[in-house]
């Protein structure tokens, strides 16, 4: 077995590594991917690059001329056979590459614009690229752009950052040093590549442009290089069927299809296949695999080509029936003659039921739904480190139903009754009937933008409970009154205050002992208005001058019958209103009025 094993390790059966392209928008993810895609004219055709399903298939002649430039004595080796690099830039191809939780997207290329240094998505791309543990190299893109800098096409970096002046080498450096400290703030050691003295230890920072190509050939090296280094042996040969779904879709004279990464292993026309679906797991036969064709085939009748098998690492399309319901990020497994269908059912669907073990045990959370497992997963985790609770997860567009699932919510923790979607679609019945019953939906395409959503979503609740409760507050104060100016209904006196301080809407009570000895509490209303020379003022401090107040209630003592001038007034507090001055107003009440509140609780029997 074991010189099976080793004739298996033969140089055919050397597999590429597969590489992502992530960073935030903008920053030339797609113009750096169609600049390594360009062909040379001067260094002739860079052999065999070919386009896949959603990927480019770099074979080693073609990385070989693209970095000839900074590799001029041939003295860096080429061990890969090749590198497949994802078309689609971006958090979904990344998050989507998964298998159990971790990537087979083997490294990655994380692309800063040297001009604006580090944005919100790249903070997010590298949290993903943290927790997959995958090793990334930074480009950093838009040199061009550095005042006065003069391009030579193509060209290696260091040979044209020696050409430019003084002031370019400055700006470059500064901004370089910027870039440094950002990456530090991070906890990232980074590195400009070419100082670099451990990849393992710190990030390699390579300046590019995609306009000019300048840099690219040393990405491309750094690219290989770390692939080298930081991929195990048993990584580079061919060996089990390891496949992603990364988009379902729909295409006329095929029915559904689905886009796939074969990142080990050989898929052939026929194998049975098994796969993660909404409905349960999808077992089906592969009818056909498909590449599209070169571009001077182009004119036949077909823009695929059929293949009757294909070696990691490729991008593919498979038709096959059934595939209607299958989930983008789910793993496609091979049915080999000694397994057992069921098991592998089990296997791909455990995927989903992994995340759906994950959400609130007690049922009070936030519902979110995404288009694919990978953002699900990646969105799961984002709201675990946020601390936001999850109740209900779901993938694919959202329906009304999904909307019944998050109501459920409203009557046991309102605030949660929220939809998170991330990249999907809000079917229109199930936005209006969200209107109707109160569900708030948050879309964005965007993860931290959703936790935006949220956080602001939760301050608005909080603010509305706020000014509910505005007349549950009462801060206590004591006051005497000085005039009687009308006895009853309303009431008006002029009054000064002794302690604390007095508050519109404030309840005010007086405590007396009737004819028979027992204690008797007579409520006034509350204070409708407070003026002082004739103007109105919110709030009356102890030791500031008299004012006069208003105080209106239904069934209102009166001055003279049920109580006198000299009875001393207070705030009427209940446990209701400390438990509300606890909740919404710690900040606004001070530790003198803490102890009036003690003072006056027996007064008005609370324990
Ligand atoms: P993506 O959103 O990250 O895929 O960014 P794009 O590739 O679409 O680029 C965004 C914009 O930046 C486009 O207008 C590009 O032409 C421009 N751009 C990209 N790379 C460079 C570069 O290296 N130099 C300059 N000057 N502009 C660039």
């Amino acid at each position: 077995l074991h010189e099976e094993a080793l004739a298996a390790r033969s140089k055919d059966n050397l597999r590429s590594p597969i590489c992502c392209i992530l960073g935030h928008v903008d920053t030339g993810k797609t113009k750096l991917l169609d600049k390594i895609r360009q062909t040379n004219v001067q260094e002739g055709e860079a052999g065999g690059i070919t386009q896949q399903i959603g990927a480019t298939y770099f074979p080693v002649e073609a990385l070989k001329q693209k970095t000839n430039v900074v590799n001029k004595d041939g003295k860096f080796e080429f061990k890969v056979p090749g590198l497949l690099i994802i078309d689609t830039p971006g958090h979904e191809s990344f998050s989507n590459l998964r298998s159990r939780g971790s990537s087979l997207c083997n490294i990655a290329i994380l692309v800063v614009d040297i001009m604006h240094g580090l944005e919100p998505q790249t903070l997010e791309s590298m949290r993903l690229l943290r927790d997959r543990k995958t090793p990334f190299i930074v480009a950093l893109n838009k040199i061009d752009r550095l005042y006065g800098w003069k391009k030579i096409d193509n060209n290696g970096f260091e040979d044209s950052l020696a050409m430019q002046n003084k002031g370019v080498q400055n700006e470059f450096r500064t901004r370089l040093e910027a870039t440094k400290l950002a990456f530090a703030e991070q906890g990232f050691n980074s590195e400009l590549f070419f100082e670099n003295k451990s990849m393992a230890r710190n990030v390699s920072l390579v300046p590019t442009s995609a306009h000019t190509g300048e840099g690219v050939p040393d990405m491309l090296k750094l690219l290989t290089s770390l692939s080298q280094e930081r991929m195990t042996n048993s990584l580079m040969y061919l060996s089990e069927v390891e496949c992603t779904v990364l988009e379902v879709k729909v295409i006329e004279g095929l029915g559904t299809t689905i886009d796939v990464v074969l990142s080990n292993g050989i898929l052939r026309e026929g194998d049975r296949v098994v796969l993660c679906g909404t409905n349960g797991p999808i077992t089906t036969n592969i009818r056909a695999l498909l590449t599209p064709a070169p571009l001077k085939e182009l004119r036949l009748k077909s823009q695929y080509v059929h293949n009757k098998e294909v070696k990691a690492a490729l991008g593919v399309k498979i038709a096959a029936n059934d595939l209607e319901h299958a989930i983008a990020g789910s793993r496609l497994m091979v049915v080999g003659p000694d397994d057992d269908e069921e098991d592998l059912e089990d296997e791909v669907m455990s995927d989903l039921e992994a995340l759906l073990s994950k959400v609130a045990t007690d049922n009070r959370g936030v519902t979110v739904q995404a288009s694919t497992l990978g953002s699900l997963e990646a969105l799961l985790e984002f709201l675990r480190v946020s601390k936001i609770p999850v109740a209900n997860i779901s993938i694919g567009p959202v329906y009304k139903r999904d909307v019944m699932m998050a109501g459920t919510m409203l009557e046991k923790a309102k605030e949660y009754a929220v939809m998170l979607c991330f990249d999907v679609k809000v079917d229109k019945d199930a936005a209006a009937y969200a209107q109707d019953v109160g569900v708030k939906i948050f879309t964005a395409d965007i993860i931290y933008h959703l936790f935006d959503n949220f956080t602001a979503h939760m301050a608005e609740l909080a603010e509305q409970r706020k000014e509910e409760s505005k007349m549950h507050a009462v801060f206590p104060c004591v006051i005497r009154p000085v005039a009687v100016f009308n006895k009853t209904d309303p009431i008006v006196i002029g009054i000064d205050v002794i302690e604390g301080s007095l508050r519109l809407h404030t309840p005010l009570a007086a405590v007396r002992t009737n004819a028979s000895g027992v204690k008797e509490i007579v409520k006034l209303g509350r204070v409708t208005s407070l003026e002082r020379d004739h103007k109105a003022i919110p709030i009356c401090k102890k030791g500031q001058p008299s004012v006069a107040i208003k105080i209106e209630g239904a069934n209102q003592p009166m001055y003279g019958r049920h109580l006198e001038e000299s009875d001393t007034l207070y705030s009427a507090i209940s446990r209701q209103s400390i438990d509300t001055l606890k909740e919404f107003y710690r900040a606004d009440v001070t530790m003198e009025e803490w102890g009036l509140v003690k003072k006056l609780k027996p007064l008005f029997d609370i324990p």
